[in-house]
């Protein structure tokens, strides 16, 4: 792996910020000495603050869930670009299939989202992957391939550089259910080929391209030693900062 992995926390709609501090103290007492990866966590909206408190200047980065392409107005419950900057956020989740099918997220929001957050530092993690009726019916790449080119109509080779591309297939999200790490592998050379094809010869060589789905530490190994998975976003195993620890180092 060329690429400096990154394990990524997808807290969603968990901790409080008592909690959420609590998490992190003990995480930063497991993983404050590591090197060779990055972290980030991705709080609750509300837990942002107390998030960056205690991780601002560890080896701990911080991210937002989701973010709204305008910078302000009348968009009830939303998020903007400012104000997860404001909160210290180099991260951001853009596409998460919970935020598609729980709250209308489309792929042209998607886009509005990643071109509003590439024109600022944050690093965008756009989430794609297929439905379990899809995979069985062989449409794995129609609709991965159709996520990222709508996801990504509009940029540039240069502008995509620093985007992470998250491939999460939806039936394997909190079901336990992983895919093999050579299903996995298979899609994110797929990606990475596309990329290529699409954008540019070097393009694929830059983006960090991580793996989503029932991630836990019996089987980040097997999972990280694949050629094109850059690391992992994770969901229930990033809860425990035990468990979170263990998928940092890539061990059991
Ligand atoms: C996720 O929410 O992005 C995710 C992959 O969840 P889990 O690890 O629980 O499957």
């Amino acid at each position: 792996m060329s690429r400096r992995p990154l394990i990524a926390g997808n807290w969603k709609m968990f901790k409080t910020r008592g909690e959420a501090r609590k998490t992190c103290r003990r995480l930063l007492n497991l993983v404050g000495d590591v090197q060779d990866v990055d972290i980030a966590v991705f709080p609750a909206f509300t837990a942002l603050e107390a998030v960056r408190e205690e991780v601002q200047g560890t080896v701990v980065g911080l991210g937002a869930q989701s973010v709204h392409w305008e910078d302000q107005g009348a968009y009830t419950s939303e998020i903007s670009l400012p104000m997860v900057l404001d909160c210290g956020c180099q991260y951001v989740i853009i596409g998460h299939s919970e935020t598609r099918e729980n709250l209308g997220e489309t792929d042209d929001r998607v886009n509005l989202k990643l071109t509003k957050a590439l024109s600022s530092p944050i690093i965008p993690i756009v989430c794609v992957g297929e439905t379990f009726v899809q995979r069985e019916t062989g449409r794995v790449s129609q609709v991965v391939l159709g996520q990222l080119e709508k996801a990504l109509r509009g940029l540039t080779a240069e502008q995509l550089s620093r985007i992470i591309i998250a491939y999460e297939p939806i039936w394997a999200i909190g079901t336990g259910r992983t895919a093999t790490p050579e299903t996995a592998q298979e899609v994110h050379a797929m990606i990475r080929e596309w990329l290529r094809d699409r954008f540019s010869a070097e393009l694929p060589g830059q983006v960090r391209i991580i793996y989503g789905g029932s991630v836990k530490p019996s089987n980040v190994a097997e999972l990280m030693a694949e050629d094109d998975l850059d690391g992992a976003l994770v969901g229930g195993a990033s809860l425990d900062p035990e468990s979170f620890a263990k998928l940092v180092r890539f061990a059991g």
